[in-house]
């Protein structure tokens, strides 16, 4: 039976001690906006040709510029419809080490391999090192399942139309070995990150203690 969830790993890569209340106070449920904003990654092609569509969803860069990216997206991946609809969507699954959900299973040349859909912003080029963790936990667990390897996956920002491809390094998988080493390690509230930019937007900053940049421009 797998111990940790695939975003107990990814929260154990943002912040150990984020982890330590997750667990303790268990873990806030997704929120509606989120939702809304990853059923958007099953409505590429519609936003692309239904100017409704895309006025009406929640997007954060103009719509021009989702669509531009969306059409790019298409052209560089090899795989577009395969993708955009996917054989299998929300999937359990449960490897060696991890359990969680693959909002998708995208069936490429070598088998199906996972996508991972975060409703945030990207960062300029990649994957943010607590999603990868999160998406190499998804490929562990599918290549477990299906006893092949599993070195490819996909991270979508259906809200910025950014969908790249990543693929399962040793540099990743490092990673997410040192996420697990965390996760099983907790047992008191580890120091807090020395990372500001981490703090701002987490939902325990207040009990935390830690002051964040727009409390103390008020102070
Ligand atoms: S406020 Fe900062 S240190 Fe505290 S749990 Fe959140 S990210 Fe970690």
């Amino acid at each position: 039976m797998a111990d940790h969830t695939f975003r107990e790993l990814e929260t154990a890569a943002y912040c150990p001690r984020k982890l330590y209340y997750r667990r303790r106070d268990s873990p806030p449920d997704v929120p509606a906006e989120i939702e809304q904003i990853r059923r958007l990654a099953c409505e590429y092609d519609r936003l692309m040709t239904e100017d409704a569509a895309l006025l009406s969803a929640p997007i954060e860069p103009d719509p021009a510029t989702v669509r531009e990216r969306l059409r790019a997206a298409r052209d560089r991946l090899g795989m577009w419809d395969a993708l955009v609809t996917p054989a299998e969507t929300d999937v359990y699954l449960s490897g060696k080490d991890a359990r969680g959900i693959a909002h998708k299973l995208v069936e490429t040349d070598t088998g199906a391999v996972p996508s991972l859909v975060f409703a945030g912003k990207p960062p300029a080029q990649g994957v943010w090192e607590p999603q990868s963790v999160r998406l190499v936990a998804a490929a562990k667990a599918l290549s477990w399942e299906r006893e092949r390897p599993v070195e490819q996956t996909f991270v979508e920002y259906p809200a910025y139309g950014v969908i790249r491809e990543v693929e399962v390094t040793a540099r990743r998988c490092g990673q997410y070995r040192r996420a697990l080493r965390i996760a099983e390690s907790i047992d008191g509230p580890p120091a807090r990150t020395d990372n500001d930019a981490k703090c701002e937007p987490c939902e325990y900053r207040e009990q935390c203690g830690v002051r964040t940049r727009s409390l103390r421009s008020l102070l």
